[in-house]
């Protein structure tokens, strides 16, 4: 069956774009598939909300357009921000009335502040926002007769004119393995989504559960297609950490807004010193400043404390914190929770214009995985769900539209394109050199192109990145291609762009910090 769309992803991006095409036009044949179980992903870990303004009272959306630029450090596309920042009421109002709840404050929304906000425009529902939404979005998607939903299948890379005998330059679909099936099978579409999400697991703490590994971006990578501000990689200050699971745990800044401090081992209010917002300062300041205690101290951790926070607060307006620290045995409000900084958001990602059409013929990219021009070089908080809505939105419009214009006759779809040959590979092996391989790819990532940065660091990366990627290769030419294996051939991918991007940027800027730019760049500036 040639499918009309073919969506690769299954959080709040990939589904609400489906759901739309297939409400307004039934007829279109759309296969929408997630390489685990469809809630897996970020959407439904996010904490805090989503960014609308609602109370126009106090706030206006010129507050939002202002503090969203702010926030991106002069790197934001100003148009798109204004669309963003407008349309988010209606997105927010349909997303309502499909099922999502949200806190109420008596007969309105209640509205929550985050960092970087003027003021309160944080629509949320306790500290599971993420979790309502996908749960909705999730629950729909199942009552479409139009839509299949494949789980469990895993996109390997993207059908390109590289594959076929006829050279359209376009997309033509995916290849993907079904991990029930165990092998790879090819999925021919007039449209291809990608909606895979962000790559948080290429360092060794992230706030991203871990098949957050930028599948969607490595396989743009290997078909050409334009990627930016890859190295724009936001850390989140305070995740808790976990010495068994790496699996990172986040405590959202709003714990921090209801009276937390950050301790550092010897009990100190360090983040006093170095900001007067302290520890209301940006994420990027808090991030940094965490990250340089840890290196000045024997602990690899700082502690986060909310006593002043009254044990009614943290069961009502953080109850899965509170139940995760509980069962960490951290007894709150007395006991700190010891906090790392952790990989959280990928601000850049593959070039997409207005309607989240990629540069490549026939591939759209939404949300995590895509870079529209909303967040600059550091995205402002709760703007990621509202992006998402906006552009899934947008890009279903004008998928519809233009699959009504004449296509290529849909032999070309299928004659020209070859099956994937996994025969004759053997698959022993594999698993544990996958496994030690990833683990050195994230060391790798979070000593020398992670929060603090310095060019000798980021050539060392590179170096050890272009020694796995011979490894990565050898295992690709050689073995099956597992799951694990097609992970980390993305994660080799993303690494390397990333690291090759991070060396071209010349100016520290929000997210993004090079420690000894002054050394390489400031002779040159004043000399000219
Ligand atoms: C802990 C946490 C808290 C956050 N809090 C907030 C917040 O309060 N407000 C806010 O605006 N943002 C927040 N964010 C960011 C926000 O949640 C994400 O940016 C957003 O949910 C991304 O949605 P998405 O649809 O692009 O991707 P995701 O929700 O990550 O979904 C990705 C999908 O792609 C699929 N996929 C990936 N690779 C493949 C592959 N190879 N083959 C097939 N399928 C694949 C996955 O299975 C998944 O279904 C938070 C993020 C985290 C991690």
């Amino acid at each position: 069956m040639l499918n009309d769309l073919l969506v690769i992803g299954t959080g709040i991006s990939g589904l609400t774009f489906a759901i739309k095409v297939a409400e307004l036009n039934p007829k279109l044949k759309i296969t929408i598939i997630s390489k685990g179980d469809i809630s897996e992903g970020n959407t439904r870990y996010a904490q805090g909300g989503i960014a609308v303004v609602r109370n126009l009272k106090d706030d206006s959306i010129d507050k939002h357009i202002r503090d969203t630029i702010i926030a991106g450090d002069g790197e934001c596309d100003r148009s798109v921000v204004k669309f963003v920042v407008e349309e988010a009421n209606a997105r927010l109002d349909e997303l309502i009335n499909w099922g999502a709840e949200f806190d109420m404050n008596k007969e309105q929304l209640d509205l929550g502040i985050e960092g970087g906000h003027s003021e309160k425009r944080i629509v949320h529902y306790k500290d599971q926002t993420g979790k309502q939404i996908q749960d909705v979005l999730s629950t729909k998607i199942k009552g479409f007769s139009n839509i299949i939903l494949l789980e469990n299948h895993t996109l390997v890379d993207l059908i390109t004119d590289h594959h076929s005998i006829e050279k359209k330059g376009r997309c033509y679909g995916a290849y993907v393995i079904s991990q029930e099936k165990e092998e790879i099978v090819k999925i021919c579409s007039k449209i291809t989504v990608l909606s895979t999400g962000g790559a948080g697991s290429l360092y060794a703490h992230s706030t991203n559960p871990s098949t957050a590994t930028g599948d969607g971006l490595g396989a743009a990578y290997r078909a050409k297609v334009r990627i930016d501000n890859l190295a724009y990689v936001q850390f989140h200050p305070t995740a808790l950490r976990n010495k068994v699971n790496k699996n990172i745990f986040l405590i959202t800044e709003a714990v921090r807004g209801a009276g937390g401090i950050l301790l550092n081992s010897k009990k100190e209010r360090f983040m006093l010193k170095i900001d007067k917002r302290a520890e209301l300062a940006p994420r990027d300041i808090v991030a940094r400043s965490i990250h340089k205690q840890i290196k000045e101290q024997i602990e690899d951790y700082v502690w986060l404390d909310g006593s002043k926070i009254s044990v009614d607060i943290w069961k009502s307006n953080f109850p899965t914190i509170y139940k995760t620290c509980v069962s960490q045995g951290i007894s709150l409000p007395n006991d700190p929770i010891p906090v790392v900084p952790a990989a959280h958001y990928f601000c850049g990602g593959i070039k997409v214009n207005e309607y989240s059409e990629s540069e490549l013929k026939g591939l759209y990219a939404i949300g995590e995985c895509s870079s529209t021009g909303l967040h600059g070089a550091n995205r402002l908080a709760s703007n990621s769900l509202l992006e998402a809505l906006v552009f899934s939105h947008r890009a279903a419009i004008h998928a519809i539209q233009s699959l009504k214009k004449p296509l290529l006759p849909e032999e070309v779809f299928y004659k020209a394109l070859p099956i994937w040959n996994g025969e004759g590979y053997s698959k022993s092996g594999t698993l544990s050199e996958v496994k030690s391989l990833r683990l050195k790819l994230q060391k790798n990532m979070t000593k020398h192109a992670g929060i603090f940065k310095t060019h000798e660091g980021l050539k060392l990366a590179e170096d050890l990145i272009n020694q796995i990627y011979i490894k990565v290769s050898k295992l690709y030419n050689e073995k099956k291609l597992t799951y694990g294996l097609s992970e980390l051939r993305n994660m080799v991918s993303v690494s390397y762009l990333l690291i090759k991007q991070a060396q071209q940027i010349k100016k520290n800027k929000g997210v993004f910090y090079i420690q000894d730019y002054d050394k390489f760049y400031r002779p040159l500036q004043k000399s000219t």
